[in-house]
């Protein structure tokens, strides 16, 4: 059994989830299909719950009957007979009457999770629809009926197997399960979700559950690419990824794939791959436990980083001193990206200034503090780097003519981060596509 999930785009328009229903059919394999919510759906659902958060109703009601009018037209074209348009249309009007209850009642957290869950469940009532109207058999599966997180907004992987075992039992005669992405029961049972961008994380979650053969993740791009599309003129999609690797490329910029979406293929050993809806035949990328070559893969951006140095004569040869520095991120739960140190000073990064004046003020006594805003990590990616001739010098004869803040390397073998200040992101980017991979 494998898992196919596919994002917004993929079933943003009528035709694209046409071609979606042709690719669940391509084989005969069962599967479970995750959907995310149509393209700008759940940005939708965000403006209306800010609208009501601030308790503009009259804001918020405007916004829901735009939307409403999107998913009248889409229904429109995506069926054809008039009993499927009528059960589409109840459905659409089932759930936009839910929104409307929701629009009188005072706001709360609770009720901003059922109105970003609306995305989900319609996308995949619509295509049950669809699938119905084509004759193709298949069964919608609730992820509210098994998709669960605990009080720390964890997934609770070992219930969602027994869950969803349970669930597959019922049901021996069926290939064709689908199912909502990001949505979720936290541990009070209500609604809840897995944050934005979650389909690929629920996806991943769902292939461990199972044990899938694979996790295929459609989307509207041929696979992960050595370097940002929109930022260099030429790139190429990476064939196949160790998991290590493609943790790294996630986490640092590569949008395509949800930075948790890792772990759970990676701890059952499902193997994840990236594939383009619109190119169904396109190799894309493989992510497995092997790296499948060597040498640098990818580089990828992360922007919105703030650095800060913690200068001290008083570290020389003193011990414990880190220790007090992460302390004090520890207490403001703030992660810690790239770090390096010389003998009496240390910088890191973090990619959250949430807290950031609170850290500032706990870190004073150490030291001399100096805070950069507005940077970004670069990071080098790739297998076994170390021993791949010629790498570093590569990369700076490459960046010779930029002012690079910080760079971390020998973290893992698959790694090298540089900090760069946020304006020569772009040059960066493209002298190391030059550099590094010989393309423009
Ligand atoms: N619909 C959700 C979002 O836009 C989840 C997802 O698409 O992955 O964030
Ligand atoms: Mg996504």
């Amino acid at each position: 059994m494998k898992v196919m999930k596919f994002g917004g785009t993929s079933v943003g328009k009528p035709e694209r989830m046409h071609d979606v229903a042709k690719l669940v059919t391509a084989d005969e394999e069962s599967k479970i299909v995750v959907l995310s919510a149509l393209s700008g759906t759940t940005n939708a659902l965000v403006e209306i719950s800010t609208s009501l958060s601030v308790g503009d109703r009259n804001t918020a009601k405007q916004q829901t009957e735009k939307l409403e009018a999107h998913y009248k037209d889409f229904c429109s074209k995506l069926v054809k007979s008039a009993p499927a348009l009528e059960k589409a249309l109840a459905i659409v009007q089932e759930h936009f009457e839910f929104l409307n209850i929701i629009l009188k009642i005072s706001f709360s957290e609770a009720l901003n999770k059922d109105i970003l869950a609306q995305g989900e469940l319609l996308s995949t009532k619509l295509f049950c629809v669809y699938l119905e109207e084509k004759g193709i058999d298949h069964l919608l599966i609730p992820a509210l009926d098994f998709m669960t997180i605990d009080y720390y907004d964890e997934p609770q992987i070992g219930s969602i197997k027994v869950k969803l075992a349970q669930l597959l039992q019922k049901h021996p005669d069926k290939k064709i399960f689908i199912t909502q992405g990001y949505i979720s029961r936290n541990a009070r049972g209500e609604v809840d979700n897995l944050k934005r961008g979650g389909s690929d994380y629920s996806a991943s979650l769902i292939a461990a559950a199972i044990n899938a053969t694979v996790c295929e993740i459609w989307t509207d791009i041929d696979g992960m690419h050595n370097n940002d599309p929109r930022v260099v003129k030429k790139t190429v999609a990476i064939e196949q990824l160790s998991f290590d690797e493609a943790a790294e490329l996630a986490y640092f910029g590569a949008k395509i794939l949800h930075p948790a979406s890792i772990w759970p293929a990676q701890m059952y050993k499902v193997p994840v791959k990236l594939l383009n809806t619109m190119q169904p035949d396109a190799k894309g990328t493989t992510i497995k436990e092997e790296a499948g070559s060597t040498g640098v893969k990818a580089v990828a951006a992360k922007d919105g980083v703030t650095a800060i140095k913690i200068k001290s004569s008083r570290m020389l040869l003193a011990y414990g001193f880190l220790r007090k520095i992460f302390e004090v991120f520890e207490k403001y739960r703030t992660s810690i990206d790239m770090i390096t140190t010389s003998e009496v000073a240390v910088s890191l990064t973090i990619d959250s200034d949430a807290n950031l004046a609170d850290i500032v003020k706990e870190l004073e006594p150490f030291g001399t503090v100096e805070v950069d805003s507005n940077q970004t990590i670069v990071s080098i990616v790739g297998n076994e780097i170390s021993e791949t001739e010629n790498v570093m010098q590569k990369l700076f004869a490459a960046l010779s003519s930029i002012p690079v803040r910080m760079v971390s390397y020998g973290g893992s073998r698959h790694n090298i981060s540089i900090l760069v200040s946020r304006q020569y992101k772009e040059q960066t980017l493209q002298l190391l596509n030059k550099g590094l991979f010989g393309l423009d």
